[in-house]
């Protein structure tokens, strides 16, 4: 089946405390968002890539892929207030009966075998998502109080996460609820669907904090120094 990558970086970053959303920070000296793209881009040269960028932020993005010379081919969408309505926007433009991967723009380390596998898994079973064991013990917390979870139980995920595209569309269709942090809790909750895990790669981070930054820099200079 052909394959689509959705790359969401709709969001305004508060989170890193900078007036540049996230997306845009530097890693290697290049936007970061950038490396997401090549990264898609090195996998599989023949994948349509849709970006979705706050509307505010495409002329920033124009100036910013002048700069750096960047190349490869891309759509852009404008960004919803969550990122339930980023998804949404570049659903619609999106065929009928491929697979869809939704990518967010801030993990730049996400390896070709946590692309493919995902991808893979989507094929056979309709929904993959993947995740890695949790390492720390884990508490839920309830107020004041917390209770042990058995970490063998937990996972943390990741994306892209990877869907048919009749599915995907399908539950984007719900109202929208403030529990939708991702793809397959949209899945799960309007459709009842089984999701399907696969193994991700531990670099496959999230950007969110100063400290993410920080650490986004060294996993670039330890790329190149494998290279
Ligand atoms: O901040 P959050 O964890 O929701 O961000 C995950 C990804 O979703 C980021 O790449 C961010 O840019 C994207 N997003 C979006 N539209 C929003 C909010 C977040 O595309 N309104």
């Amino acid at each position: 089946m052909q394959r689509h990558i959705i790359i969401v970086a709709g969001g305004k970053g508060l989170r890193m405390g900078s007036d540049i959303p996230k997306q845009f920070l530097p890693v290697g000296g290049k936007p970061l968002l950038m490396r997401t793209i090549e990264h898609f881009h090195a996998f599989d040269k023949s994948m349509p890539i849709t970006l979705v960028l706050p509307q505010q932020h495409h002329h920033y993005w124009q100036e910013l892929y002048h700069k750096h010379r960047f190349e490869i081919p891309h759509q852009v969408v404008n960004g919803g207030d969550e990122r339930f309505f980023s998804v949404k926007n570049a659903l619609a433009t999106i065929p009928d009966r491929v697979l869809v991967g939704i990518h967010d723009g801030v993990r730049p380390f996400v390896s070709h075998s946590t692309i493919e596998q995902a991808f893979a898994e989507a094929e056979k079973k309709g929904c993959a998502v993947p995740a890695m064991p949790a390492k720390e013990s884990v508490r839920l917390a309830d107020g004041d109080t917390s209770a042990p979870l058995d970490r063998n139980k937990v996972m943390l995920v990741q994306t892209p996460q990877c869907f048919r595209s009749e599915i995907i569309k399908a539950a984007y269709q719900a109202e929208y609820n403030p529990l939708f942090t991702d793809d397959a809790t949209v899945v799960e909750t309007v459709l009842k669907k089984h999701i399907a895990i696969t193994p991700g790669n531990a670099e496959n981070i999230k950007i969110t904090t100063p400290f993410d930054l920080e650490l986004a820099n060294l996993l670039y200079e330890s790329e190149q120094n494998k290279e």
